[in-house]
């Protein structure tokens, strides 16, 4: 085994340890009454931005989303393999989940291929960033002098969040006021979040 994995099977059995101790009535409960998330996290791959470990959750707390660079994409009914498009369906037409969070993050690395060009013209980062490429126009017009790349990221959180008003079960239950849509922005370096605000457009402190 490599090393990175004997740290993982070193954690596993510190993780059976606790489960077996403290954590056992939290995870028969959960078997026992099912899932009942406090949210949806539509999230980016990225290592270093972990939606759970962020807010300090525990098992069963959130159903996670993770893609390159947290993009929703919008509805549509062509193609075949709509990964982001099921697990949404799931977490909101059968858990019925009443909060949906869209969590970008600085130094985005997927933003940064969209801007840069991905090396590999025909790769599935190029295809699945098109999705977002509206992002640096837009990014462009309303930067006001913020750093680019950072707008970039925040648009492309907007956008998403633009793009799941065009599920129509997402839609009804926002206008019925069962479901509450959120934009989160991650900054890494100054262990910060921040919370889109609709009425000015700008991210804020939580
Ligand atoms: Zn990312």
């Amino acid at each position: 085994m490599g090393s990175g994995v004997v740290e993982l099977v070193a954690g596993y059995h510190r993780f059976r340890d606790r489960y077996f101790v403290s954590d056992r009535t939290l995870y028969e409960g959960l078997a026992q009454m099912g899932q009942s998330p406090l949210a949806l996290v539509v999230g980016c791959c990225d290592s270093r931005v972990d939606p759970a470990i962020l807010t300090d959750c525990r098992p069963g707390d959130l159903f996670v989303i993770r893609n390159v660079a947290n993009l929703v994409p919008p509805c549509e009914s062509g193609g075949l393999y709509h990964g982001t498009s099921a697990a949404l369906e799931f977490g909101i037409c059968d858990l019925e989940i009443p909060e949906l969070i869209v969590l970008g993050h600085a130094q985005c690395g997927g933003i940064r291929a969209m801007i840069e060009g991905v090396k590999r013209s025909s790769s599935f980062i190029s295809s699945w960033m098109q999705m977002a490429g509206d992002v640096c126009t837009r990014a462009r017009e309303v930067a006001n002098g913020r750093p680019f790349i950072r707008t970039c990221e925040q648009e492309a959180i907007r956008l998403s969040l633009n793009n799941l008003m065009t599920f129509p079960w997402i839609r009804d239950r926002v206008e019925k006021g069962m479901l509450t849509l959120h934009g989160w922005y991650f900054d890494l370096e100054a262990g910060e979040l921040l919370r889109y605000e609709p009425q000015t457009g700008l991210f804020k402190s939580l």
